[in-house]
């Protein structure tokens, strides 16, 4: 099988290209990034085609999907608050972007794109567990991006007979996620200052939950789709019902470390939602082999690939 990762040079992106070149019934991969926020040095020593191009240059795209059995499209400018300073960018990127991406493989007949949403869709919707069948209400403009994304995913299925799969990522944590911008997300940023003796900054009293997926268990999900070529009417849930707090969060690191780490508390963000939860029932029905990665060990690994990084920690001092 040929697949493309969009996004590949970013932090699941990176870890699903190495996990595909390590899949024996997959002969190639090929990475579309425009590097704005991934690193090439994520794929050092993978055997990956890379193409530097954008989501927003057809023909890149045609040079990305031509001839491939699937698309795995995980290209995006993620973040709430970066979304929030330039909203119109984050619609470019990841609502056009996508739209590019999915008329790129009508045009060439892509056999399969599966297509990465955020749980951040479900927005103001206070029910948790999140059902897919939920309503959905954004509450950033980067959720509103991700819901035109997979809308129009979903749309292809039915208007051009593209299969596809949509899944709703949660909270995805592991190696290669960056510590080091300001929209970076919150496990890196705890590790990075907990390894560093910095105090923590937690938004808000620290009580707020989302529901945390280790990187590997999500890349094991991507491959298993792509294997048996998953596709689906609705879109899908990616997160097994494993919810924390952030403080929880952080006395775990602290019971790992074998040290209190300072917290320091700033106010709650705007966009951010109080609660975060999957309903894994469509997910799990669809991937009954996926065994989930543990937090304690999800976060042990995390640790290990930070405190073993020392470029990624040099950059930060
Ligand atoms: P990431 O920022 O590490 O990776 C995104 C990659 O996309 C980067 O390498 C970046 O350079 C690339 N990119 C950005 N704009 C591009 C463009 N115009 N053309 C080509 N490439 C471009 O993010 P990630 O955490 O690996 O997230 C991957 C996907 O999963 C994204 O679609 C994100 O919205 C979604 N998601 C992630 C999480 C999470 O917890 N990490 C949660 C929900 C959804």
């Amino acid at each position: 099988m040929r697949v493309t990762v969009t996004g590949g040079a970013g932090f699941i992106g990176s870890n699903l290209a190495r996990a595909a070149v390590a899949d024996p019934q997959i002969d190639q991969v090929t990475v579309l990034d425009d590097l704005s926020t991934g690193l090439l040095t994520n794929l050092d020593g993978t055997d990956v085609t890379f193409i530097e191009g954008s989501l927003l240059d057809p023909r890149a795209l045609d040079e990305a999907v031509a001839g491939r059995d699937a698309v795995v499209h995980l290209g995006a400018l993620g973040s709430v608050p970066r979304s929030l300073d330039d909203p119109v960018r984050s619609h470019q990127v990841n609502a056009t972007g996508t739209l590019l991406l999915l008329e790129a493989c009508r045009r060439h007949r892509v056999g399969h794109v599966i297509v990465a949403s955020s749980s951040s869709v479900y927005g103001s919707n206070p029910a948790l567990p999140k059902s897919e069948l939920a309503w959905t209400r954004p509450m950033s403009p980067y959720a509103a991006s991700k819901l035109a994304a997979e809308a129009y995913t979903l749309a292809h299925q039915t208007s051009y007979g593209l299969p596809v799969l949509v899944f709703r990522f949660f909270n995805v944590y592991g190696p290669r996620q960056r510590p080091d911008h300001a929209y970076a997300a919150v496990i890196p940023r705890f590790v990075h200052a907990a390894l560093s003796g910095d105090p923590v900054v937690v938004h808000g009293d620290g009580t707020q939950s989302r529901d945390f997926t280790y990187v590997g268990t999500v890349c094991d999900v991507l491959l298993e789709a792509i294997r048996r070529r998953v596709h689906h009417a609705q879109p899908v849930n990616l997160a097994f019902g494993a919810p924390a707090s952030l403080l929880q969060i952080l006395e775990e690191l602290e019971d790992q470390l074998g040290h209190r780490v300072p917290r320091r508390f700033e106010p709650g963000r705007v966009g951010d939602v109080a609660h975060s939860l999957a309903d894994d029932r469509l997910l799990r029905e669809l991937f009954p082999a996926i065994d989930p990665v543990g937090r304690r060990a999800g976060l042990q690994a995390t640790i290990r690939w930070m405190a073993d990084s020392p470029r990624t920690l040099a950059q930060l001092r």
